[in-house]
This record gives structure tokens, sequence and C-alpha cells, in this order.
């Protein structure tokens, strides 16, 4: 369906950047269509639910025709509910944020009348209020509406519905002929037929059809979850299934950058796409997305546009799309070639209207599910412990600790219980005693809810960055304080990771310097003259081998080279796998360190 950019609808710079302060990067198709008719006087009948941006669609530009100086009430918005009317006035006001001497206010039954005169004395242009306070203010002589431009009627079949017919028509007969006129409605009972054209003056019919799609072979599941537990919804689901690659889908830039924050400072391997990041920094993310350098890509629809990647695991609709055109867009670059994909959507309070009709309309085949309580995450983390703790005494792949173990058998311990502790200490529960830590810097039991799983940029103290890193670079890498959560996390902490080995939090590891026991130092022949960053060759590394970006230690960068070091076991793995790979635009040829004259 078409959409058009908010600037090529002749709006004001004010609202231009009120829209994109809310993050929002192009109009919805309700919007595009919406926008120039009302701009050009028309009145409009639209027909379109919840979730399709209707807010905005009459909002923008019901601001564009408020003559600030004048202070009279020349808008009016009614509205079924007192929760509708709140919201939009949210809505409105955010959107008229920048436009000087512009007020809006909610009005409806429960609040105190005392309040609402005030608003309304102090000259608020904007009103959007239920039919039945609406009319108690106009018969008191409260509001006065002979200064009128527009009427919008908003969700027009509920109102009726809930019998508001003999107030709404009182009040249209009340208004000035002038005015503009508009319906939103997502069906079109004869009721409210018969209301348009008593009402309307050669109206413009807009509707946003929603077409069938030929949805891929994906299994789709929708979960409904309250605003607020969102992203414990999105890292249950993650660690329940164990994703390592995928794309998360918000609607706005802001949703975008606060949760790669989120997610960032939780441990997981983010990197974001929007339209505010520039070109070439776009195409540096969607590169190194698509070497597998990170783990999820947090990115707006606009953004994710251009990016061909379809072998995608899982992609979540964190926030929901406009329409289910765009859904099927999204979820398309999931389960190709074969492979299953999963895909992922959240619906919070009236987001499940506008995902029920989507599903209708676009015959998508989504079922529900319930959000996976936090023993089933934990009993998914313990098997996959479990098949790796299997895998490596099959493989014999570990060094042997016989003096360890006799000591502490001739100590009286048994070597169940040695095992049972030790697997104890792995999955966080609690802080070992020195001499029995594996790895006491790497392995350290961290206090929930911060401890996070190893992110592909989690590194630890590294010698001096490049110079000339770019800003947001630099914002990436740079120990930072989570962002202050928009939204409260939930409360239920996420202790262990899915290998059972407890999620570490980059902001808590300890800087280390010299080389540590169970470390093989390696050399790679890229460095500062590179501008090559510790992120650069922990993601690439993570991505390249699969193996878990916590097998890197200390990382030194010098002029033409960079010392990495890499769990002992894994060495030769990561120099066989590594090389030939270009960083920075270099071909890698990694060795050993020791092989190194120099070092
Ligand atoms: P509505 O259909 O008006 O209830 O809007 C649903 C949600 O979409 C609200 O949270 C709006 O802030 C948001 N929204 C509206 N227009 C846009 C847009 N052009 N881009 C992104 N989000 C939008």
């Amino acid at each position: 369906m078409e959409k058009l950019k908010f600037t090529e609808l002749g709006l004001s710079p004010e609202v231009l950047k009120a829209v994109d302060k809310m993050g929002f990067e192009e109009a919805s198709p309700i919007q595009t269509a919406v926008i120039p008719l009302l701009l050009a006087g028309r009145d409009v009948i639209g027909q379109s639910s919840t979730g399709s941006g209707k807010t905005a669609a009459f909002g923008v530009p019901a601001i564009e025709k408020i003559d600030a100086s004048l202070r009279a009430v020349q808008v009016l918005i009614l509205c079924p509910t007192r929760e509708l009317a709140v919201q939009v006035a949210e809505e409105i006001g955010k959107l008229a944020f920048f436009k000087k001497g512009v007020r809006e206010v909610p009005i409806y039954g429960g609040q105190s009348y005392e309040r609402q005169f005030r608003a309304l004395e102090a000259g608020a242009q904007i009103v959007i209020g239920t039919p039945g306070r609406v009319m108690d203010h106009m018969e008191r002589g409260t509001l006065r509406l002979d200064a009128l431009k527009m009427v919008v009627l908003d969700e027009a079949d509920r109102m009726l519905d809930m019998g508001f017919r003999d107030d709404i028509e009182h009040i249209l007969k009340s208004v000035p002929p002038t005015r503009q006129l508009l319906f939103f409605s997502a069906t079109m009972p004869s009721a409210i037929k018969t209301l348009i054209s008593r009402y309307a003056k050669n109206p413009a019919w807009v509707k946003i059809e929603e077409q069938a799609q030929n949805a891929p072979q994906v299994d789709q599941v929708y979960f409904e979850v309250d605003r607020r537990m969102k992203i414990e919804l999105l890292t249950r689901l993650i660690d329940l299934h164990d994703f390592r690659y995928g794309i998360v889908f918000c609607s706005t830039k802001i949703m975008v950058d606060e949760l790669d924050g989120h997610l960032h400072a939780r441990g997981y391997a983010t990197d974001r796409l929007h339209g505010d990041i520039t070109q070439a920094q776009r195409t540096r993310v969607m590169e190194k997305f698509r070497q597998r350098g990170f783990e999820f890509l947090i990115a707006t629809d606009v953004a994710a546009r251009g990016l061909d990647v379809d072998d995608l695991e899982v992609v979540f609709n964190y926030d929901l799309p406009n329409d289910a055109e765009d859904y099927t867009h999204r979820i398309g670059r999931t389960g190709r070639a074969g492979k299953s994909g999963r895909a992922f959507t959240f619906a919070s309070g009236r987001e499940l209207y506008a995902l029920q009709n989507m599903a209708h309309y676009g015959r998508l085949k989504i079922r529900r599910e319930s959000v996976p309580s936090l023993d089933q995450v934990e009993e998914a983390r313990e098997n996959v412990f479990f098949e790796k703790l299997r895998a490596t005494l099959k493989a014999g792949a570990y060094r042997k600790q016989d003096r360890m173990i006799d000591r502490l058998l001739e100590q009286g311990h048994t070597s169940t219980d040695i095992a049972s502790a030790l697997i104890h200490m792995m999955q966080g529960g609690g802080a070992p005693p020195p001499a029995a830590a594996p790895a006491p810097a790497r392995k350290s039991a961290l206090p929930a809810p911060a401890a996070a799983r190893p992110s592909a940029v989690a590194v630890p103290a590294v010698a001096a960055p490049p110079k000339a890193k770019p800003a947001w670079v630099a914002a990436r890498l740079e120990p930072k304080a989570p962002p202050t959560p928009a939204e409260p996390v939930a409360a239920e902490p996420v202790p262990v990771e899915n290998d059972g080995a407890p999620r570490k939090n980059k902001y808590e590891r300890a800087p280390r310097t010299g080389r540590e026991p169970g470390y093989t130092t390696l050399f790679f022949n890229v460095g500062r003259k590179q501008l090559v960053t510790p992120a650069d060759l922990v993601g690439k590394i993570a991505g390249v081998t699969r193996l878990p970006a916590d097998i890197v230690g200390a990382i030194d960068i010098h002029q033409r080279h960079t010392l990495v070091d890499v769990v002992s076991e894994h060495a030769t793995a990561v120099i066989g796998k590594m090389a030939g790979i270009r960083v920075k635009g270099e071909s890698l040829q990694p060795g050993l360190a020791t092989d190194h004259p120099a070092e």
C-alpha cells in the first residue's frame, strides 16, 4: 500500500519536527491518504482500525488548521471512551509539541468539571471528549463551538453501539455549518451511513483494504503481553528457543534505540538500523549482520527494507506492523529455502484488535500462545547445558583436573557432589570459593537481573582504542549506563545463560591486562592503522566461528597487529576459521603469537 514521507505531505516545520521526535519514519497508508484531503478542506470518511495510525491522520491536519492566536475551540474530537480520549489527547499533544500556543484538552465523565473548565477557559483550541461530557459542557455554556473548524468522530461505529447517537446528532446540529467533518470507523453500518449522508458534504471515502497475503512457510505465533513486559517476553523467547540470528521490528526510531540499549545491557549481541543512521553506517551494520557479526538486528520497517537476508531463525514483531502487507514482508525473511522459520508478534492492549483485524482481512494464520514461564525457560536452558556437557564428556574435549579432584575426594567429598557443585557454580548459583573458581575473572556470578549473556561486543579492558572512532561506534563500545527504561523491565530476573554459564554484563567485567592461564594468545595482522576495534574482532570471531563471544579474553591493539587471548582449546579452530576473513578491508592471517618473533 502506498506510503509517503511526512516531508512530502506539505506539513509545517513544527509538525515535521514533532513526527520526527516521535520516531515516525514515514506516513502510514491511512495518513498518506487522509492528510492531504483534510488539508485541502474536504470532509473525509476513513475506514480503518486502531493501529493504522488514524489518530495522526486526523491529528496532524487538525493541528495545522489551528489559528494559535485565537483562544477558542477550533477542533472537536469525539471518542467513545475516556481511555481513548486520553490516548488521543496524548498523541495530539505530542504532535503539537512544537506549535506555539496550540493546546488540547481531554474532557470525559468521571473527571471534575472544575479542572475541565479551567483548561477550556485557558483557551484550549482542540477538545477531545466523550459525547456525554461534551454535551454537558455545551449545556452549561462552558464549551462554545462557534469558532469550530473541524469535527472528528473517532470510532464512530463504537459510539453508536454505545448509544451516543442522539448526543452526536445534537452536537453536529450545534456546530457551524462551515466545519469540516471527519468520520473514522472500522465498520460502516447503515446508521453511520445515515449520519454521513445527513451531515457530511461531498465526503471523500478512504478505505484501507487489507489484502489477503501469501504467507510464507513460517510458524506464526502471537502473544498478548503488557507493554512493560515486552522486553522480558522477548528475552525469554530468545533464551527458550536458543535463537542466535534474527530481526526485531519496532515501529519507531526511539523504540529501536531503547530496545537496542536494553538488550545490549542484558548481554545480547545486537545492533540497530533506522532512518537516522547514515547510509555508510547502515551498510556497515548490514554487512556485519549478514556475516553474523552479531545476533539480533533491531530495526524499523523503513531501515530493514533494503536488507537482503533470508536465512533468519526468527522475526519478532515487537511492535505491530501497519498492515498485513508489511507483516508478510517482515516475516518473509525467515523460513526460506526449506528451513523452518518462526515469527513472534507481540500485542498489548488495543493492539490486539488491530492484530485480529489484520489477521482477518489479510487471512493470516497466527496462533496464540501464552507467555512462557521462567520455569520453562530454565528447563530449556538446562537442556542446552546438559547437551553441551554431554558432548564435552563424549569428545573428551577438556583438560583433566585429576589433582584437584583427588584433593576434594581426599577431603571426603563424593564425585557426585563435586560435579553438582561445579554445575551449580557454572549456572551462577552463588559465589564460588576463590580456590575452586575455574577462571574467576570470567565466571563471576552476577546479581540478577544485571547478569547478561556474553555479548559480541562485551569486551574486557583493552589497549588504547583507535582515535578516529566515529561517535556512534564510540557510543556503542564505551561502557555506558543502560538507558533509563521508558518502561519498567519486568521484575522477574532471568539469571543464567543458555549454556548454563552465568550471564555476564560487560559493564561489570573487571579490567584484565596480562595473559591468563587457560588462554592462548593469537596474533592478528590488523591494528590501529586499520582502525580496528575490539568489537570488530570479537564480533567477527563469534560470527565466523559460531563460538560464544565469551571465549575471547584480553585484546591488545597495536599499530599494525592485535593480540587476542582465546580459550586455549579453541585456539586452533579460531586460527583456522578466521584465516582469509576480511576485517577492515584486510584479509586476516591469524597465528599463534609465539610464532611471531616480535612477540
Ligand atoms: P493509532 O492507529 O492512531 O491508534 O496508532 C497506533 C500507534 O502507531 C500509535 O502508537 C502511534 O503513535 C503509532 N503511529 C502512528 N503513526 C505512525 C507512523 N507513521 N509511524 C510509526 N508509528 C506510528
